[in-house]
C-alpha cells in the first residue's frame, strides 16, 4: 500500500533525501531506493509497503525470535513485508528479502508478479484490522520479523501505537542499520525489545558480505534502544573463515559488555550455505562452543547458542551460582526453576530486572 513517507529532504532537482535507515539514500524522481520499497513520485517520498505483509501473520515461540530473556515461552504473532536495507550474500529470507519487484501501475500501486511467480502474494492490512487480529490470537506480543523491519517505519509507528493500548509487547528482529532520526521515533513510540543483528565488528565484513558501508550505526541503534530501556539481544551469526576467529568473538563479546552491559544476552548462531553462499561450509560445533566461552570468559552473562544442538546454550543459568534456571530443548521449556518473582532458588539472587516480562510456566 502506498503511503507519504516520514523522515526525508527535498533536494534539488526533485530529488529526495531518505533518513529511515543509515544508507541515507538520495532517490531521483520516478526511482526507488536501495530497499526497493521507497519511491520518489514528484518530488515526495512514498513508502510501498505501508500494511502490506508476505502473510496475515504466523504464531511463532518468542525463543525463535531469537528472545530468550523477554516473556520467555511467550508466543510472538509473528508479520513481515518485503525488501531489505542490506544484501547479504548469506541471507536465508532472500526471497522476501530480495524481491523485485517493478511498478507497472496496473494492478494497483505495486506489481506482485514477483511475488507470485515465487507462489507469494502480499495482504494488505490497516493498523486496526492487524490489531483485531493479534487480540484474537491470545499472542501477547508482536514481532516485525524475517525481512527488516526498519524500512516499514510508519507502519510500525502506526500498528505500535495501536498495541501498546492493548499492552501487547513489540519486539524487532532487525539489522540495526538505522539513523538517529528514526530510531528516536521508535524510541518515542515505545517498542518494547529488539533482538539486533551485530553481523561482526569489521566495516570490511558489511561492505562486502552485506554491501553497506559500516557496522557503526548498528552499534549505534543498539547503544540508543538499551539506553532507553528498550529490551535488547544480540545476534551474531558466525559464518567459517569470515567471522568466525576469536579475535572478532572477543571484540564483539568486549564491546557489548562495555557499552550495551554484561546483562545483555547474546546469541552465536549457526551458518548454512544458503543464497550466494559466501562460505559452503556449514558453522561446526566446535566454533560455537568456543564462541560460548569466549562470551562467558569476557563477562556477559547470558550466552546462547542457536541453530545447533548444544548442551548448555539453550539454556538460562543463574549468573551468580550457575544454577539452571530455564532448560530448554529447541524452543519448549525441559524446566522452570524461578520463583514468582524471579529470583534463583538457590542462591535468591535476583533475577528481575535481566528476564522481563512473564514467564509462560
Ligand atoms: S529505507 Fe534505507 S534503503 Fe530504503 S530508501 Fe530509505 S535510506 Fe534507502
Amino acid at each position: 500500500m502506498k503511503k507519504k513517507a516520514r523522515l526525508f529532504d527535498k533536494l534539488e532537482e526533485n530529488k529526495v533525501r531518505c533518513h529511515v535507515c543509515a544508507n541515507e539514500c538520495v532517490i531521483l524522481p520516478d526511482k526507488v531506493g536501495i530497499c526497493r520499497t521507497r519511491k520518489n513520485l514528484e518530488g515526495e517520498l512514498y513508502t510501498l509497503i505501508y500494511g502490506s505483509m508476505i502473510s496475515s501473520g504466523s504464531l511463532d515461540p518468542i525463543e525463535k525470535k531469537p528472545l530468550y530473556n523477554f516473556w520467555p515461552g511467550a508466543t510472538a504473532y509473528s508479520i513481515a513485508s518485503i525488501g531489505c536495507s542490506f544484501k547479504c550474500q548469506n541471507c536465508q529470507n532472500w526471497s522476501i528479502s530480495q524481491a523485485n519487484p517493478t511498478d507497472n501501475g496496473k494492478k494497483g500501486f505495486y506489481d506482485l508478479k514477483g511475488y507470485e511467480d515465487r507462489g507469494m502474494s502480499l495482504v494488505e492490512m490497516t493498523p486496526e484490522q492487524l490489531v483485531k487480529k493479534v487480540i484474537k490470537s491470545g499472542a501477547k506480543t508482536l514481532a516485525y520479523t524475517y525481512n527488516e523491519p526498519l524500512i516499514w517505519h510508519e507502519w510500525i509507528l502506526d500498528t505500535t501505537s495501536l498495541l501498546k493500548k492493548e499492552n501487547i509487547k513489540t519486539i524487532l528482529v532487525t539489522n540495526g542499520y538505522s539513523t538517529l532520526e528514526a530510531t528516536k521515533e521508535l524510541i518515542d513510540v515505545g517498542i518494547d525489545a529488539a533482538n539486533i543483528d551485530i553481523k561482526s565488528m569489521s566495516d570490511e565484513f558489511y561492505k562486502t558480505i552485506c554491501g553497506v558501508k559500516s557496522v557503526q550505526p548498528v552499534l549505534d541503534t543498539a547503544k540508543r534502544f538499551k539506553s532507553h530501556g528498550i529490551h535488547v539481544e544480540i545476534t551474531n551469526l558466525i559464518i567459517p573463515d569470515l567471522n568466525d576467529s576469536d579475535d572478532e568473538i572477543g571484540t564483539l563479546s568486549k564491546w557489548i559488555t562495555e557499552n550495551l552491559g554484561e546483562d545483555t544476552p547474546v546469541h552465536f548462531s549457526a551458518y548454512h550455505p544458503d543464497f550466494k553462499q559466501p562460505s559452503l561450509k556449514r558453522t561446526p560445533f566446535e566454533t560455537l562452543d568456543r564462541a560460548y566461552e569466549i562470551a562467558k570468559k569476557e563477562g556477559i552473562k547470558y550466552v546462547y547458542v542457536g541453530n545447533l544442538s548444544h548442551e548448555k546454550g539453550g539454556n538460562t543459568y543463574c549468573p551468580n551460582c550457575n544454577h539452571l534456571i530455564l532448560g530448554r530443548s529447541g524452543y519448549s521449556f525441559t524446566k522452570i526453576d524461578i520463583s514468582e518473582s524471579k529470583t534463583c532458588p538457590n542462591c535468591q539472587y535476583d533475577l528481575s530486572k535481566d528476564i522481563k516480562g512473564e514467564i509462560k510456566r
